[in-house]
């Protein structure tokens, strides 16, 4: 039986944090092409001052959401790039999926994790094809919640969340810009992948191989 407290959830984000250190030079360059070479930067600060922000906390002390509002609002103040308060709506709205509970059994963690999409669609009013993050976060959310409603364990919709993932940012090659900076570029977006959409994917493993 998976229960996930908040000590898993800061394992989860520092997880996330050093998956992130490591793609950063990766994320910049596919940034380089389409949009403003940022975008490792910006990722990085944002899950640095997270992981920042929840080391002094008492972990016995704090719930779920507690921490994924810490967790919203540092990533919100370290991050002026348009990510910045698409990953913190998320966190916000992941910590109002789970409030009132200390542990998190996998049916949470699945409703944490559509929430978190759902959270950067609607704060970026992206469509999927539109060539953001969300072609990646959305069938990510959608795949994990189908796999554990077919019966599956937490782990393994996750896995279906990566697969997912993967996927949606591979084809956002094919798509044209239509939302964001690499909007301007039009056709010219085509034939490379959206750096939001590739540091999901990237995300959404680190979250897997902590949860998991
Ligand atoms: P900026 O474009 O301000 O430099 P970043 O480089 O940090 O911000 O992030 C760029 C990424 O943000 C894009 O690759 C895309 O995935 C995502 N993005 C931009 N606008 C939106 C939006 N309206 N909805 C969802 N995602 C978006
Ligand atoms: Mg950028």
């Amino acid at each position: 039986m998976t229960s996930i407290d908040a000590a898993d959830l800061k394992r989860m984000f520092d997880a996330i944090a050093m998956a992130i250190e490591a793609d950063k030079d990766r994320l910049c360059q596919l940034d380089g092409v389409i949009g403003d070479a940022d975008h490792g930067i910006a990722m990085a600060l944002g899950f640095g001052a997270v992981r920042d922000a929840l080391a002094p906390l008492d972990l016995a002390a704090i719930e779920p959401t507690a921490l994924l509002n810490t967790a919203a609002k540092s990533f919100l103040n370290a991050v002026g790039a348009s990510s910045g308060p698409l990953y913190a709506t998320a966190f916000m709205r992941g910590a109002v999926a789970v409030k009132g509970k200390a542990n998190l059994a996998g049916a949470d963690v699945i409703a944490l994790f559509q929430a978190m999409a759902q959270g950067i669609q609607d704060r970026g009013k992206a469509e999927i094809g539109e060539k953001t993050m969300v072609d990646a976060w959305l069938p990510a959310a959608q795949a994990a919640a189908a796999t554990h409603a077919a019966g599956k364990t937490l782990s393994e919709s996750l896995a279906a969340a990566v697969e997912a993932a993967e996927r949606g940012a591979e084809a956002t090659k094919d798509m044209v810009a239509a939302k964001g900076r690499s909007s301007r570029l039009g056709e010219r977006s085509l034939g490379h992948m959206d750096p939001g959409a590739a540091s999901a994917v990237t995300v959404i493993s680190a979250i897997r191989k902590s949860l998991a």
